[in-house]
């Protein structure tokens, strides 16, 4: 897929900005705080309705206005889309597809696919649990859209049912409340699609992150992506896994009553990263670490481009520079022409000649 025109207005430090890209690789150039990784935030909000940096719509909206407009022209192998994104300072959105207004976020959510690699991805290796569950929500909603409305219930679910557990544990009550049981089996209804689409994502994601990294530390050593739910998956059957989710909440009641909140379910499951059987997190240099990130970003864009049928983009925001010259040329080979790319950089000092050849260099200056 190729996005060939993306007109932002009121978006970020964006006052109005119309960009038609020309050519397989888009170099945005320019001094901190121009503008640079803003642009990439849009391309990503078409993709996913979601941004890497925690921002809230009235974050994304620009100062002194109300509204913002992410709009674009989208090449793909089936034909052209326009797409439409409005944000509000209240938080309201509205997504439009060839003009016309979309009811269902996760009818616009297939359109236009993207990864998007910046420096905060290393979080994925050295953060905390929440960081690699987001990672693995932002990529299932591209391989299948309706992961975002499974998301969504189960979310719903869940805010529900602690509110339960909360107002239990603050009343002077001796009995769980009866309603429970409703909480309990739409818990276990809505957190098994979760469940079961993340151990099918990771078994197809594992391979295909080793082989990258295999390749790239030009090494022997094993990359693992291991999943471990909050609670017991041996088959990624529906019965058996409701049946383990009932049976675990049956064995942590008690201690949810205690701390009034829901303390088993897809909102406690864990993602291991490990190479040669030890936790990345605690393994080796930050190098060894950037490797990791940049095979995971490569079987992202793997798998989508098999699960989709066409190369998605690849929004690459300052990485270049933290990569030595081996990992780099790894990289640019992977790509070469395969993937639309869109890549910030103060300088172009990383870049060989034959790359800057294929380019189209913007220079972005205060929103322009
Ligand atoms: P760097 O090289 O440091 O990463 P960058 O070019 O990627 O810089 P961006 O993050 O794209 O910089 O843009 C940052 C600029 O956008 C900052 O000056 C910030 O104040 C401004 N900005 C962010 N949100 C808004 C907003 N809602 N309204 C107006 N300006 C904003
Ligand atoms: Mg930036």
């Amino acid at each position: 897929m190729f996005l060939k025109t993306l007109h932002l207005k009121q978006f970020r430090n964006y006052q109005e900005q119309r960009v038609d890209f020309v050519a397989p690789k888009t170099i945005l150039l320019g001094n901190n705080a121009q503008g640079k990784s803003n642009l990439l935030e849009a391309v990503e909000l078409l993709a996913t309705l979601r941004t890497h940096r925690i921002a809230r719509d009235r974050d994304l909206v620009r100062d002194g206005e109300n509204i913002s407009l992410i709009l674009a022209t989208l090449q793909r192998e089936a034909g052209i889309s326009d797409l439409k994104l409005t944000l509000r300072r209240n938080g309201r959105r509205t997504v439009n597809l060839n003009s016309e207004n979309l009811r269902r976020q996760m009818d616009f959510l297939g359109v236009l696919n993207a990864v998007e690699f910046s420096s905060l991805d290393l979080e994925l290796v050295r953060g905390g649990p929440d960081g690699r569950r987001n990672w693995l929500n932002t990529l299932l909603i591209q391989l299948e859209p309706v992961y975002a409305h499974i998301l969504q219930q189960y979310n719903k679910v869940l805010r529900q049912r602690n509110a339960l557990l909360k107002s239990y544990q603050q009343s002077e009550l001796k009995v769980p409340p009866k309603e429970l049981a409703v909480w309990d089996a739409q818990l276990v209804s809505a957190g098994t699609k979760v469940i079961r689409r993340r151990d099918r994502a990771l078994q197809r994601l594992t391979p295909i992150a080793s082989n990258w990294h295999a390749s790239i530390s030009n090494s022997t050593e094993v990359l693992r992506i291991k999943y471990l739910p909050s609670i017991p998956l041996e088959e990624n059957e529906p019965e058996q896994v409701q049946q383990a989710f009932f049976t675990k909440i049956e064995q942590r009641s008690v201690a949810e009553l205690h701390q009034g909140t829901t303390l088993v379910g897809p909102h406690r499951d864990e993602v291991e990263l490990t190479i040669n059987q030890t936790a990345a997190r605690q393994y080796g240099s930050q190098g060894q670490q950037r490797t990791l990130v940049l095979a995971l970003k490569l079987a992202e864009l793997q798998l989508i481009e098999e699960v989709v049928g066409e190369p998605p983009l690849l929004l690459l925001d300052d990485v270049l520079a933290e990569l030595d010259p081996s990992r780099q040329n790894q990289l640019l080979d992977a790509i070469q022409d395969r993937f639309q790319t869109l890549i910030t950089t103060t300088h172009l000092g990383s870049f060989d000649s034959q790359w800057l050849k294929s380019s189209q260099i913007l220079h972005v200056k205060a929103g322009e």
